[in-house]
């Protein structure tokens, strides 16, 4: 956990929460859907442009190399933040919504008419219409994990979805909504048991909690940079490499190649057979300060610092009357999201911005969950290294103050 006066350091790096929005205080509580970047993140890119900016895996000359080095270098801290066997399984995408669209894409090739995937009823969208995408020309059957009002899967119900066409799982490690932390861990064997690989969608787990690749035995991992205090642009796809070298390339141009003729092309070995032209390189630097960044406060110490400021916002909040909160799942990480009796989720977060505070409302990107609770929208409070107990406080006092105008 951190004392005050290390939130008071760790808030010093972040310019932006000494804003003010309408002539308040920023407080932001919206990390769940962008993390806000230190001043070493930012730094990174600045020394990106100004001292070795020239792109990678190309030329002979000394900035190539160093730009080179620098995104193999953070390649091997990737891999190392997730435990994975080898750097050949790490690949960078744009983010987590490209790392899902890639193994959709490629790993779809070999679904048929008739063969079936297991989605849980609390994923986002990016972890939905990718699978929709393919099953559209061949009508693969999507399969969907129900949960309680909790917000919990049940693994009973979950292994009853398994049939002789199950091909594929998708799942997320942890919702953006509810906080749940699924028991992917468990979810992953019993897929296992059935044949079937797993993809977990780890936007929201990576920022949050530690992460085994190897522990959770998953076949594909993935999450984006700028959930993590790092830069926009920037995400990572990890594959078992026995999986990644039966899947087709997902787009082609330069950098994934090994050879190419106008009769046939033959591809570059994992992982840069997955990754076509130039990549993010500047981003790519980034993401290695914010990976330092967060090693060096201790992912422990992060969990521990939002688990106890989701856990006092909950018994603070729950103080409000009226107040619904969706999601109360045993193992929960980083957010909350509410109701207050009828009030519009849209209207209170217009109300709230107008205090300083900064929230998410609306359906999250995850609809179907929304109708699984019969709503249109929630309001959403993250929380990250830099939220205070005293913004929590003052967060439930305005949630109080504008539930009062209706
Ligand atoms: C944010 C998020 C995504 C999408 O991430 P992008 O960075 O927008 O690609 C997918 N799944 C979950 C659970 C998320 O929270």
């Amino acid at each position: 956990m951190f004392d005050e006066s290390k939130i008071n350091s760790i808030r010093e790096e972040y310019p932006i929460l000494k804003r003010e929005i309408e002539g308040r205080p920023l407080v932001y509580l919206d990390t769940a859907a962008t993390a806000q970047a230190p001043k070493c993140v930012v730094n990174a890119i600045e020394d990106m442009y100004f001292n070795h900016r020239a792109n990678v895996h190309r030329g002979v000359h000394t900035l190539s190399q160093e730009a080179t080095d620098m995104v193999e270098a953070t390649r091997e801290k990737v891999r190392a933040f997730i435990n994975a066997a080898s750097t050949e399984e790490i690949i960078f995408t744009r983010g987590t919504t490209e790392a899902i669209n890639l193994v959709a894409a490629t790993y779809g090739d070999r679904l048929c008419n008739g063969d079936e995937i297991i989605l849980t009823t609390m994923e986002h969208h990016s972890n939905i219409v990718p699978w929709q995408l393919i099953g559209k020309e061949k009508r693969i059957r999507i399969r969907v994990v129900p949960i309680n009002d909790a917000g919990e899967v049940n693994l009973e119900e979950y292994e009853d979805l398994f049939t002789e066409q199950t091909r594929f799982v998708a799942l997320a490690h942890v919702s953006n909504v509810l906080g749940t932390i699924n028991p992917v861990k468990e979810m992953i064997a019993i897929a296992h048991k059935h044949g079937v690989p797993v993809l977990v969608d780890g936007a929201q787990a990576a920022p949050h909690i530690a992460v085994d690749v190897r522990d959770l035995d998953c076949d594909f991992y993935a999450f984006s940079a700028h959930k993590m205090y790092g830069p926009t642009g920037v995400g990572v796809l990890y594959g078992k490499k026995y999986r990644l070298n039966t899947m087709s390339p997902y787009q082609g141009g330069g950098e994934m190649i090994s050879t190419v003729s106008f009769k046939s092309t033959t591809y570059a070995d994992l992982p840069f057979k997955f990754e076509a032209g130039t990549p993010d390189y500047v981003g790519i630097a980034a993401f290695s300060a914010a990976l330092d960044y967060i090693n060096d406060l201790g992912i422990e110490n992060i969990a521990a610092h939002e688990h106890a400021l989701v856990e006092e916002a909950t018994r603070q909040l729950l103080t409000i009357d009226g107040m619904h909160i969706y999601g109360t799942a045993a193992h929960k990480a980083g957010v909350i999201s509410f109701l207050v009796r009828d009030i519009n989720s849209y209207d209170m977060g217009l109300l709230l911005d107008k205090l300083g505070f900064a929230v998410r409302t609306g359906h999250h990107c995850a609809q179907p969950l929304m109708a699984r609770y019969g709503v249109q929208g929630m309001v959403r409070a993250s929380f990250g290294v830099y939220n205070t107990f005293d913004e929590v406080s003052r967060f439930v006092e305005a949630v109080r103050r504008v539930a009062s105008m209706f």
